[in-house]
């Protein structure tokens, strides 16, 4: 259910992360603008970037011309002609294209449009320059011989050579699928539309206001953005808030269509986890390696590794630690114990604009507090939904209170009576939980205490706690949060507020629910356990069983209460932060929490 929020997202100002008339806009970039508004300005102006497999084939395309030769291009100059023909200076090629020079991976700019291009190839005949661009598919059966995106990349790279002193009348698409050259005559008409677009997307990135995702396009399930933009999900939820407020549909005669699937539904990629104390981790080729004194314990390829979590003292090589941070593969670092404290990653998200709105709307207590309360609500309805499922009585009074904290919650007015209203659904959760547990004299739990944990089930829950806290840390900073900075959790040192603000939600579906699996499936016993000084921990086996049971929770597909498509819970956590993400640029107006039923 959606409501229609007490306060709006503080508005950015137009331009909040200008960029100015200095700032070149990449042809590349101008494809994608032409293509779709919105992929171009999630990808120039906040820096957002996914490979797919046509992305992949692009680039496999381009191995040869993106390798750029060391040939020495003459500037044009009145005896240009002369000094082209030179053989010193340049070498005929001997290729198909059969042209006096030709140079790969050339980079030029034009100041006058305001645009940068690496040239795939460029072809020179005295002073007669032709641009030749790669594309890896075949060619499209329409009479423009291109799409309109390739053909404004091609005309702008034109420009780019025209601003250099070069005569460029034409440039050429070869399509690699086909093995085919398209020859793109720059007619007026296409120069003109070229340099609207230019001014299109100049104008869309200085007003900082990310344009709207198309509604039900067959060109987004092929862009590598889908599930950064989520364009069925945004339409869907702007759609139902609209109705809810009983105003006009954003476009006329629009009905969202349920969301289409969201692909992959789960990684291929997986953490792996490293507990042997005086382990060395090192790169042989394309895979990791984890040695204990000499002997191998695995080997891994890296391209099946999603993050490395480290407990206690491990050691890394310097090239394994420059390879996963090149490839974005964050290193956890969690003590002995299980205790989450650091992490080592590549440099941070590009997406400054997000950072930026981040601190603004925690720098508001209205627009912190409206986040928290739903927050909040979808922990405490989720926490009702695991008693309800296990307890064999819907009549429980514990219920019933439940849904009363629930929207009182809703109600809450300010920071201090929402933690307050947590707290107390927190106590009355816990203590029915307990009994969920099986054996649970055995394991003599007396409610929920922590720091240390001085029985089982609480050394079991502060683990996975501490594991999913991990989790969200690593996503948010994938999807360019600052995981630190949090709307219900205030900022203290070294505490990541936010993976916390956003753990709540999950804390009953995902840690406490794989709790109540490993005591209940005799994954954990007696034997798991050590005790020392009252403080209980787990064996290095009892953290085994119980990472092993986090695992399968994080891959276990679960239906998306709103979208309605199935996806693993690890792949939850990223759309519900890229939905936060959504909230907090302007996009959507409330954030939705994440409750199942
Ligand atoms: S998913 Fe669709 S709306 Fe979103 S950026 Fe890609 S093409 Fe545009």
């Amino acid at each position: 259910m959606i409501s229609r929020p007490h306060w709006s997202a503080p508005a950015k100002p137009a331009g909040a992360f200008p960029l100015t008339e200095q700032d070149l806009i990449p042809v590349r970039m101008l494809n994608e603008f032409a293509y779709c508004p919105r992929l171009g300005y999630l990808e120039w102006v906040q820096g957002e970037w996914a490979e797919n497999l046509e992305t992949k084939q692009g680039t496999f395309g381009h191995r040869n011309v993106d390798k750029p030769d060391r040939k020495n291009i003459p500037a044009v100059t009145e005896d240009h002609e002369q000094a082209a023909s030179a053989p010193d200076e340049v070498e005929a090629q001997n290729d198909p294209f059969e042209s006096p020079i030709h140079a790969r991976s050339i980079t030029l700019s034009s100041d006058e449009d305001g645009i940068l291009a690496k040239l795939d190839l460029l072809e020179l005949s005295g002073k007669q320059a032709t641009p030749v661009d790669y594309k890896r598919g075949a060619v499209p059966e329409i009479p423009e011989g291109a799409w309109e995106p390739e053909r404004v990349q091609i005309c702008a790279q034109g420009l780019i050579l025209r601003a250099n002193g070069y005569e460029c009348t034409e440039g050429v698409i070869y399509y690699i699928a086909s093995r085919r050259r398209v020859v793109i005559p720059l007619t007026e008409g296409l120069v003109s539309r070229t340099r609207e677009l230019i001014a299109q997307f100049r104008a869309a990135a200085a007003s900082g206001i990310c344009p709207p995702p198309m509604e039900d396009s067959p060109k987004c399930p092929r862009c590598s953005l889908v599930g950064i933009c989520l364009p069925d999900e945004t339409n869907l939820l702007l759609h139902q808030l609209e109705f809810l407020d009983g105003g006009e549909p954003r476009t006329e005669g629009f009905s969202p269509a349920a969301p289409r699937k969201l692909l992959p539904a789960r990684h291929n990629a997986l953490p792996m986890y490293i507990q042997h104390q005086g382990a060395f981790i090192g790169k042989s080729g394309d895979r990791v390696t984890v040695k204990l004194k000499s002997k191998e314990l695995a080997s891994v390829r890296l391209l099946d590794v999603s993050q490395v979590c480290v407990f206690g003292n491990v050691m890394f090589s310097a090239h394994a630690i420059k390879e996963l941070t090149l490839r974005n593969v964050p290193i956890v670092h969690l003590t002995y114990g299980g205790w989450f404290h650091s992490m080592t990653t590549g440099l941070s998200h590009k997406n400054v604009e997000l950072r930026i709105q981040q601190y603004r709307v925690a720098d508001n207590p209205g627009a912190s507090l409206s986040i928290a309360k739903q927050l909040i609500a979808g922990k405490i309805k989720n926490s009702r939904t695991l008693l309800r499922r296990h307890l064999g009585d819907r009549e429980a009074p514990v219920l019933r209170h439940l849904a009363e904290y629930y929207k009182r919650v809703q109600r809450a007015e300010s920071a201090e009576t929402l933690l307050g209203l947590e707290g107390m659904a927190a106590k009355e959760y816990f203590a029915a939980f307990f009994t969920l547990l099986a054996g649970q004299q055995e394991f003599d739990v007396n409610g929920r205490n922590r720091r240390p944990p001085r029985d089982p089930v609480n050394a079991v829950l502060s683990f996975v706690y501490s594991l999913l806290t991990k989790e969200l840390t690593i996503t948010l900073n994938s999807v360019g949060f600052d995981p630190m900075l949090g709307f219900f959790h205030r900022p203290r040192y070294g505490r990541p507020s936010l993976a916390l603000d956003l753990a709540e939600e999950y804390r009953p579906l995902i840690a406490d629910s794989v709790t109540l699996t490993a005591f209940n499936n005799g994954e954990v016993n007696r034997d798991s356990f050590i005790e020392r000084a009252g403080a209980v921990a787990m064996t290095d086996a009892g953290r085994r069983s119980v990472i092993a049971a986090f695992e399968r929770r994080m891959d276990t597909e679960v239906t998306h209460p709103i979208f309605g498509y199935k996806i693993s819970y690890r792949r939850i956590l990223e759309v519900q932060s890229r939905l936060l993400a959504r909230h907090l640029l302007g996009e959507i107006p409330e954030y939705p929490s994440f409750v199942t039923r």
